[in-house]
C-alpha cells in the first residue's frame, strides 16, 4: 500500500518555521509581514478560501488586513485600492481573491499588484521569473506547495519523469515550469496533458511522478498508472459521497490506485493545506525582501 503524503502535516511544520522566523522578525523590531486580502462579492467558495487565509495569517503572526466589498465596488475602485495597498508600507503582500464577479477584467487587476507584492504569483513578472529560474520573484502556492511534497518523497528527481495531467495557468502550466528547471527540487523530464489527449493513459502509464490537476472527479483509475507511480492530486471535487453525505475528492480514484502507487496525496489533506502554507511562505519572503533580509 502507498505511502501517504500528508501534507496537512508538512503544511504545518512550515507554518511552525515561519512562526518562529516571524518572531525573530519582532524581536529585531523589525515588525511583521502584513498580507492585504481583498474580496469582492459574495461567492461562498470565494468566502470561505479568504477567511481560511485570515485564519492562517492570525496564527503565525502575520497581520492580515481584510478588505471585503460588495459585486458593485467596481473595477476603478479597486484599482485605487490596489494602488494604495501597493505603497503602503504595512502591506507585503496582496492577493485578490479570484474568481472577480462579472464586469472585472482580472488580468488588469492582477496587472495592478506590484509584482513585488504578488504573492500569489499571477503577475506576469512572476510567472516569468519562475519561467527562467530566477529565484527573487514567487511561485505559485498550488505547485509550489506540490513541488515541496514530491521533492520530500522522491529522493533524486533528476531523470525522472513527471506527467502533468492540466494546463490551467495556476497549476498545470507552472507545475510544469517549476519541475524542469535545473536545480535539485526538480531536474524532471515533463509531459503537460490536457483535455486535446485522445487516450490520457498513454502518457499517464509513463508517469514516475504524476499530477493531477484536471477538476474531473475520478479521471485518474489504476489502469491508467504504472506500478509505484507518485501520485499528486490536485484536484478538489465536492461530490455526494456514497454514504449520501456531500464531502470533496480528488481527480484520482483514491484507494484503486493507492494500491499501486509508491506514494500518494490523500483529498483533502494533500495539496490543499500546502497551498495555503505557500501562500504564507511567499508572504514571508517579500518582507525578507523588502527588507533586505
Ligand atoms: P482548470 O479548469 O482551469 O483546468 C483544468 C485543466 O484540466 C485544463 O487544462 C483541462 O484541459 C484539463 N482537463 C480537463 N478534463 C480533462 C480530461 N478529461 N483529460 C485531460 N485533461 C483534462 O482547473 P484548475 O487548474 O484551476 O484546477 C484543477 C483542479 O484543481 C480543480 O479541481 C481545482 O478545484 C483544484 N485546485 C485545487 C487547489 C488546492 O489547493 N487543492 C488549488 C487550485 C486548484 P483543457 O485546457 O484542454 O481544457
Amino acid at each position: 500500500m502507498a505511502e501517504i503524503i500528508d501534507g496537512k502535516k508538512v503544511a504545518a511544520e512550515i507554518k511552525n518555521e515561519l512562526k518562529l522566523e516571524i518572531e525573530g522578525f519582532k524581536n529585531k523590531g523589525l515588525g511583521v509581514p502584513g498580507l492585504a486580502v481583498v474580496l469582492i462579492g459574495e461567492n461562498p467558495a470565494s468566502q470561505s478560501y479568504v477567511g481560511m487565509k485570515e485564519k492562517d495569517c492570525v496564527e503565525i503572526g502575520i497581520k492580515s488586513i481584510s478588505h471585503k466589498y460588495d459585486a458593485d465596488y467596481g473595477e476603478e475602485k479597486l484599482l485605487k485600492l490596489i494602488d494604495t495597498l501597493n505603497k503602503d508600507p504595512e502591506v507585503s503582500g496582496i492577493i485578490v481573491q479570484l474568481p472577480l464577479p462579472k464586469g472585472y477584467d482580472e488580468n488588469k487587476v492582477i496587472n495592478a499588484i506590484l509584482p513585488e507584492k504578488d504573492v500569489d504569483c499571477f503577475h506576469p513578472v512572476n510567472i516569468g521569473k519562475m519561467v527562467i529560474g530566477d529565484e527573487d520573484g514567487f511561485f505559485p502556492c498550488t505547485p509550489y506547495g506540490c513541488q515541496h511534497l514530491i521533492s520530500q518523497t522522491v529522493k533524486e528527481l533528476k531523470g525522472k519523469h513527471l506527467v502533468v495531467v492540466g494546463r490551467s495557468n495556476i497549476v498545470g502550466k507552472p507545475m510544469a515550469n517549476l519541475m524542469i528547471q535545473k536545480n535539485e527540487r526538480a531536474n524532471c523530464i515533463v509531459t503537460v496533458c490536457h483535455s486535446a489527449a485522445a487516450d490520457l493513459s498513454v502518457y499517464t502509464k509513463q508517469a514516475d511522478i504524476l499530477v493531477v490537476a484536471t477538476g474531473q472527479a475520478g479521471l485518474i483509475t489504476a489502469d491508467m498508472v504504472k506500478e509505484g507511480v507518485v501520485v499528486i492530486d490536485v484536484g478538489s471535487n465536492m461530490i455526494e459521497k456514497a454514504n449520501g453525505k456531500r464531502g470533496f475528492v480528488g481527480d484520482v480514484v483514491y484507494d484503486e490506485v493507492a494500491a499501486k502507487a509508491s506514494a500518494i496525496t490523500p483529498v483533502p489533506g494533500g495539496v490543499g493545506p500546502m497551498t495555503r502554507a505557500m501562500l504564507l511562505k511567499n508572504t514571508v519572503k517579500a518582507f525578507k525582501l523588502k527588507n533586505n533580509l
